[in-house]
């Protein structure tokens, strides 16, 4: 027997929920207005029936029932209601009782509409990890690239996920601010992260799928796009102003010139040596071959 998902394309997922099953309760994104993301701008955001969920749900359980995880795809799930959430997760939790985790991107301003209790009990119901962009703990960054979150509201979103016991894989954006900002971009993320302490960050770096003019007629500032050293250089004011005690660290997406990879704090002195290397090497040493073209 053969079910297959229809999907409402583009659609996203983390690199670690690629053996996921995704589900799209959502589709797009609630907020769709940062500068710099084109992910779901073809899209206006809606909420599915609970009811075709389900009925999706119960198709794929009769043909798969050993699913293990699910992502909840569009932009942030989150934003969906407790009540939709509880009974989707119920829902889940019936139809494959190998079950482990669930989870699904999320905005702060998603978190802090919730009570802890509400993130509580999405926790016991098989919420375990959310992913949140947090793309800067810069407030001016973040106001100029229209991201509707502050530094404030990201830490006490994300405090009241963990408090709830829900783990976070957070992202931060490399060269969001362009060199202009750059230095109190890496510095005040690198604050934000150290007062989360989530279990996951990585760094990807800013691209322009349209292009760099079209970001800076969206960019609320003065935009100056960093050149690779720029990029390194941000990366290591980030890295060396890290707090942090036990959180796996990854810069190894397809945007990412120099992979590193570690346990921050463990690895924190190590990982600048890297960077250092790469910087004082003249021929990059350690830098993707694509990037290295570029130079
Ligand atoms: S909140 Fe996330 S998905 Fe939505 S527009 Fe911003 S970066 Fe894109």
């Amino acid at each position: 027997m053969h079910y297959s998902l229809i999907y409402e394309e583009p659609l996203f997922r983390p690199p670690s929920e690629a053996y996921s099953l995704i589900l799209q309760p959502t589709i797009g994104c609630s907020w769709n207005r940062c500068s710099f993301c084109e992910m779901y701008s073809t899209k206006k955001f809606r909420i599915r029936d609970i009811g075709e969920l389900k009925e999706e749900i119960k198709a794929i359980s009769e043909i798969q029932s050993d699913v293990k995880k699910v992502f909840l795809a569009d932009g942030n799930a989150l934003v969906l209601q407790h009540d939709y959430l509880v009974e989707l997760l119920a829902e889940l939790k019936n139809a494959f009782p190998k079950l482990i985790r669930v989870s699904a991107y999320a905005l702060p301003k998603d978190l802090l509409a919730k009570t802890d209790d509400e993130l509580s009990i999405l926790r016991e119901a098989g919420l375990k990890i959310i992913y949140v962009g947090i793309e800067s703990g810069d407030d001016e960054v973040l106001q100029m690239v229209d991201k509707g979150e502050t530094a404030a509201t990201t830490i006490e979103g994300l405090v009241k996920a963990r408090e709830a016991g829900i783990k976070c894989s957070v992202m931060i954006l490399n060269g969001l601010g362009g060199k202009t900002y750059s230095r109190q971009h890496a510095e005040n993320s690198a604050q934000v992260v150290n007062l989360v302490q989530p279990e996951y960050l990585s760094m990807l770096v800013l691209s322009f799928p349209h292009g760099i003019g079209h970001f800076k007629g969206r960019f609320k500032g003065n935009f100056e796009p960093c050149d690779i050293s720029d990029l390194l250089q941000e990366l290591k004011m980030f890295i060396d102003s890290t707090a942090l005690e036990q959180t796996v660290f990854r810069s190894d997406h397809a945007s990412n010139y120099l992979i590193l990879k570690g346990i921050l704090g463990r690895d924190k002195e190590r990982i600048l040596a890297e960077i250092e290397h790469t910087l004082e090497n003249p021929q990059k040493a350690g830098l993707r071959p694509e990037w290295l073209r570029g130079l």
